[in-house]
C-alpha cells in the first residue's frame, strides 16, 4: 500500500498518544496514533473511507481508509459511561466518507463536565501498519496532516501468523461473564487484543450467535457486548490451553474497567453456533400455487382502487437450499462467481440510479466482508454447498446484529438479508430479484411487509399495486402507497407467499382481495372498470381547481398530505388547496444522515414554491414507532410505538428539533408556512416547543409571528383540547394513531388489521370533543389522518364539525366533487346518529344508506 496521510479529526492540541491520561492507549495497547484535546465539537473524517462501526455509545467510531489501514476515532476519556449522552452519530455503519465529512458532534460542556478528559485519540488499530510524521505538540487545524500511515496486508503477512499454520497442535475454549458495565468498549478490546495477540493461532471470541476475531479491535468492539453476556473463548494452535485460560481470566477480571457489583452470576450459557432453521420447521406457507391455478386471498384494505399487473415476490422468507455440495473445488468457485455477479449488479445499479449510490456501496461493503466470506469458506471446506454456506453465514450475521440493541444494525441485518438472497439468486443462475427501485411497469409488488424507506425509492408509474401478507391499513409504508396511489392490500396471511413471480393477478383495494391467475373475462372486466375509473377521475380533476363548498354553501377547505418533494406539484394538479401535513420524516428516510438546516430550509422552499402562494403545514419530525431513523439512535424500547415518538423525540434531542425550526422560519414568504407538532399529549408539550420557536424566531430576527398547531392523535390530547387550544394556534386530528391508541390496536398488526377502523363510535366520540374542545379557544380543527382520505369518513367529519380535510393527493379531485354533493345538515344528522352505534360496521351502513353511491 502507498503512504495515506490522516487529516486531524479535530482542531485543538495535538499531543503523543504516550501523554494521554489512559493507560491503554498510552502504552499503544489500542494501536498507533496520536491525541488531539479539542476546541471544536465536531469530529470529522481523518480519510476517504468507509465506517465500519460506530459505537452504540456514539463516542468512538471505527473506519477502513484505502489500502486497509482501521483508524479508531475516540472522543475523551473514559465517556463509553455517558451511554451517548451528549453526543450525535451523523453518520452510520457502512456508510463511505470523505475527508473532512462530519461523524460526530459533541456537547462540550456536558461531555468535559462529565468525562474524565475530552483528550481525542485517533489510533491505527489493525496489524500490518505504522505511522510516522504525527504532527504533535503544537496546535493543530481540522484538517491539517495529522500524520501518516504505512503499511497493508502485505506487509501484514509478515507479522500475522497464517491460521492455517497454527491449527495444528490443538484447541481449546473457556467461556467467561462479562461483568463490566459497558461491554468490549476500546480499552477492554484493546486489552483482549494483546492477550490474542501474543498467541500464533487463531483466537476468537464468540457471544450468542456472534463471533469475532480477538485479535481485532474493531471486531471486538463490533460484537456489541454489554454487562452480563458469557464470552466463549476459543482458540487453535499450540498453547491454546494458556491462552483460553489468561484471556478468560482477563474477562473475569474485567480487562482493565471496574467490575459491576451484583453482575456475577453467569448469564445463561451461549448458545452454540446454529445451522439455520430448517425450512421445514417453519409454519410452512405450504408449496407455490401451479401455475393457471385459481385462488382469491382475502386480506384488509389499505389503499383503494383496483389493478391488473403481473407479481414481483418481495418475501424474506428462508430459501430451501441444499445442504451438501460437490466439495470445495466445485463450491468455492461457485461462490466467488455468485458474489462477483451480485457486486457487478450493485454496479451497474449504483450507476442507474446515482441517487441511491450511497445504499449499493454500503452493500458492496458488506458483501467484501472477510467474515462473511471466510464463514461461508469454512462450511464449504466441510462439504456443504455453496448456497448453504452463505445461507448458513448470512443468516448468523444478519440474526446477530437484528439482536442488537442499536437500530442501525438492525438495519444492517435487513440488508445482509437483501444480499442473502440475492447471492443465492446469482448461486441458483436466476437472475438476481429486483429492487423496488428497479421494477418494471405494471408490477403487482407481494411482500410479507414493504419499508416506508423502500416505498419512497419506487420510480412513479412502475407499480401497480402492492399485496402485503402482513401490516397494517395504517402503516406509514400504506400512507407511502396512497400518496403513490397505488392500491393496496393488507394482512392477506402467509397464503400470500405462495403466488408464484410472474402470476397474473387483480388486486382490489376496494374489497381486500388478491385474485391470482383469476379468469380471463375477470382480466378484461377490471382493466374495463380500471379505464372507466380513470375517466370520472379525468372529469373531477377538471374542475378541481375550484374551491370546495358544500351543496348548500358550507365552505371546506381540502388541503394535501405530503412526503416528498416531488408529491407537491401533483397535489395541486389534484385540486389541494394548500398542505395540511408535511410528513418531514418522509423526507429523511432514506439518507445515511440527519439533514443540515440548510438542506432541510431547501426542501421546505421547494415545496412551498411548488404549492404557489397555498399554505404549507410543516409537521416536526415525528420519528420512533414504525418510523425508525438510522442515524438517530434511540434506545432499544420494549414497545416503541409508546415510547419515544414525535415531540418526545424533538424534546430529547433539542437540537434537531431547533434545527428543523430555523429551516422552517427561513422559509419565504414568512407567512406561508405553519409548524405542527405530532404526539402532543399535554399543553405544556407544545408550549415548551413554542418556547423554541420563539427563541429561534428572535435569533433569526424575523419579526412576523408563525402558527403553532397541535396534532390531535393521543387520546389524551382530545379529552383537553379545550386546554392544548389555550396553547395551539389550530388542531389537527391524527386519526392514524388516534385510532391506534383508542382501540388500543397497533397499526402495524395484520391480526387487528380488519377492526382497526377510525369509524369506530369510540373514535368519533373523541374527535366531536376535540372539535367542542377546540370551539372554546375558537380554534379551526383538521383531520389529516387517513380518515380525510376514506370517502365515507369525510360526511362524518364535518358532520362532527372538522372543517378542513388533508387527504393524500390522489383522493383529493375526488373528494372535492364529493363534498360538492353533500349537505351540512345530512352530516350532521348522519355523524349524530353514529356517534350511538356499537361499531364501526355499524357506523359504516349508516353512512352507505344515506349516501349509497359512496
Ligand atoms: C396520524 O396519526 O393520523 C397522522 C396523520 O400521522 P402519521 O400517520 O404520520 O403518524
Ligand atoms: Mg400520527
Amino acid at each position: 500500500m502507498t503512504a495515506i496521510t490522516l487529516a486531524a479529526p479535530l482542531a485543538g492540541w495535538a499531543m503523543p498518544l504516550e501523554e494521554v491520561p489512559d493507560p491503554a492507549f498510552a502504552q499503544g495497547l489500542v494501536g498507533a496514533g496520536m491525541a488531539i484535546d479539542p476546541t471544536v465539537n465536531e469530529l470529522r473524517s481523518p480519510c476517504d473511507g468507509v465506517v465500519l462501526s460506530v459505537h452504540r455509545a456514539r463516542h468512538a467510531c471505527t473506519l477502513r481508509a484505502a489500502g486497509g489501514a482501521e483508524v479508531l476515532l475516540h472522543l475523551g476519556i473514559d465517556t463509553v459511561g455517558l451511554n451517548g449522552e451528549g453526543f450525535t452519530a451523523h453518520v452510520r455503519d457502512g456508510q463511505p466518507v470523505k475527508t473532512g465529512d462530519l461523524l460526530i458532534g459533541f456537547d462540550m460542556d456536558l461531555v468535559g463536565s462529565r468525562a474524565q478528559s475530552l483528550v481525542s485519540m485517533m489510533v491505527v488499530v489493525n496489524d500490518g501498519f505504522t505511522v510516522d510524521g504525527r504532527t504533535v505538540n503544537r496546535e493543530i487545524a481540522a484538517g491539517e496532516a495529522a500524520m501518516t500511515v504505512h503499511g497493508g496486508p502485505e506487509s501484514a503477512a509478515g507479522t500475522a501468523a497464517p491460521a492455517a499454520a497454527a491449527a495444528p497442535g490443538g484447541a481449546a475454549e473457556r467461556t467467561a461473564t462479562l461483568r463490566i458495565a459497558h461491554g468490549l468498549h476500546a480499552r477492554p478490546a484493546a486489552a483482549l487484543v494483546a492477550a490474542a495477540k501474543a498467541h500464533p493461532g487463531t483466537v476468537t471470541i464468540l457471544c450468542r450467535d456472534r463471533s469475532a476475531n480477538a485479535k481485532s479491535v474493531v471486531a471486538l468492539m463490533g460484537l456489541g457486548t454489554t454487562l452480563g453476556d458469557r464470552l466463549t473463548v476459543r482458540a487453535g494452535g499450540a498453547g491454546a490451553e494458556g491462552v483460553v485460560d489468561t484471556i478468560a481470566g482477563l474477562i473475569d477480571s474485567g480487562l482493565g474497567d471496574p467490575l459491576v457489583e451484583g453482575a456475577q452470576t453467569p448469564a445463561p450459557a451461549a448458545a452454540p453456533l446454529a445451522a439455520p432453521v430448517p425450512p421445514a420447521a417453519e409454519e410452512d406457507a405450504g408449496p407455490p400455487f401451479a401455475e393457471g391455478e385459481e385462488v382469491l386471498l382475502k386480506g384488509t384494505i389499505a389503499v383503494p382502487g383496483q389493478a391488473v399487473g403481473t407479481v414481483v415476490r418481495r418475501f424474506s422468507s428462508r430459501m430451501r437450499v441444499a445442504e451438501e455440495g460437490e466439495g470445495p473445488a466445485v463450491e468455492e468457485p461457485r461462490l466467488r462467481r455468485a458474489l462477483e455477479t451480485v457486486t457487478a449488479g450493485l454496479a451497474e445499479s449504483a450507476r442507474r440510479m446515482p441517487e441511491h449510490a450511497a445504499i449499493f456501496q454500503a452493500h458492496r461493503e458488506l458483501l467484501d466482508d472477510p467474515e462473511l466470506l471466510d464463514g461461508a469458506l469454512a462450511d464449504i471446506a466441510t462439504g456443504k454447498s455453496a448456497d448453504w454456506a452463505w445461507q448458513r453465514t448470512a443468516q448468523l450475521q444478519a440474526d446477530a446484529l437484528a439482536a442488537l440493541a442499536d437500530p442501525r444494525m438492525a438495519e444492517r441485518a435487513a440488508d445482509l438479508r437483501d444480499l442473502e438472497r440475492q447471492v443465492l439468486a446469482a448461486l441458483s443462475g436466476k437472475p438476481p430479484s429486483v429492487g423496488l427501485a428497479d421494477l418494471p411497469a405494471g408490477s403487482i409488488v407481494l411482500a410479507d411487509e414493504i419499508l416506508p424507506s423502500e416505498l419512497a425509492g419506487v420510480p412513479a408509474g412502475r407499480l401497480a399495486g402492492i399485496g402485503m401478507a402482513h401490516g397494517g391499513p395504517t402503516s406509514h409504508a400504506v400512507i407511502l402507497a396512497a400518496a403513490l396511489g397505488v392500491p393496496t392490500v393488507v394482512a392477506l396471511g402467509r397464503q400470500a407467499e405462495r403466488v408464484p413471480d410472474g402470476a397474473a393477478v387483480v388486486i382490489d383495494g376496494n374489497r381486500g382481495e388478491l385474485h391470482v391467475s383469476p379468469p380471463e373475462d375477470m382480466l378484461a372486466a377490471t382493466r374495463t372498470a380500471v379505464a372507466a375509473r380513470a375517466v370520472r377521475r379525468e372529469e373531477n380533476r377538471r374542475l378541481a381547481g375550484e374551491e370546495c363548498r358544500m351543496a348548500d354553501g358550507t365552505r371546506i377547505e381540502i388541503f394535501a398530505n405530503l412526503g416528498r418533494v416531488s408529491d407537491a406539484p401533483g397535489a395541486v394538479i389534484e385540486g389541494a388547496e394548500g398542505c395540511g401535513l408535511l410528513r418531514t420524516e418522509f423526507l429523511f428516510l432514506e439518507r445515511q444522515s440527519a439533514p443540515s438546516e440548510d438542506e432541510q430550509y431547501r426542501q421546505y422552499q421547494q415545496i412551498a414554491d411548488a404549492l404557489e402562494g397555498r399554505p404549507l403545514v410543516i409537521r416536526t419530525l415525528d420519528v420512533g414507532g414504525d418510523k425508525p431513523l438510522p442515524y438517530l439512535p434511540l434506545p432499544k424500547e420494549e414497545n416503541p410505538v409508546l415510547g419515544l415518538r414525535g415531540v418526545r423525540v424533538g424534546l430529547r434531542e433539542p437540537e434537531l428539533l431547533r434545527a428543523q425550526i430555523r429551516a422552517v422560519l427561513r422559509v419565504k414568504p414568512a407567512g406561508i408556512c405553519r409548524i405542527m407538532v405530532p404526539m402532543i399529549a399535554s399543553p405544556s408539550e407544545l408550549q415548551a416547543v413554542r418556547t423554541m420557536v420563539d427563541e429561534e424566531r428572535a435569533a433569526l430576527g424575523r419579526a412576523e409571528p408563525i402558527e403553532l398547531g397541535a396534532m390531535i392523535e393521543v387520546p389524551a390530547a382530545a379529552l383537553i383540547a379545550d386546554r392544548i387550544g389555550a396553547v395551539a394556534d389550530f388542531l389537527s386530528i391524527g386519526t392514524n394513531d388516534l385510532t391506534q391508541y383508542v382501540l388500543a390496536m397497533d397499526r402495524g398488526n395484520p391480526y387487528v388489521a380488519s377492526q382497526l377502523d377510525a369509524l369506530h363510535p369510540g373514535v368519533l366520540r373523541l374527535i366531536r370533543q376535540a372539535v367542542t374542545g377546540a370551539a372554546v379557544h375558537g380554534r379551526t380543527v383538521a383531520v389529516c389522518g387517513g380518515a380525510a382520505s376514506d370517502p365515507m369518513a369525510a360526511p362524518l367529519l364535518i358532520g362532527l364539525g372538522v372543517t378542513e380535510l388533508s387527504a393524500t393527493p390522489a383522493v383529493i379531485a375526488d373528494l372535492k366533487a364529493q363534498i360538492r354533493g353533500l349537505r351540512l345538515e345530512d352530516c350532521r344528522r348522519v355523524a349524530e346518529a353514529a356517534l350511538a352505534t356499537d361499531s364501526a360496521d355499524e357506523v359504516r351502513r349508516l353512512v352507505a344508506e344515506a349516501w349509497p353511491v359512496v
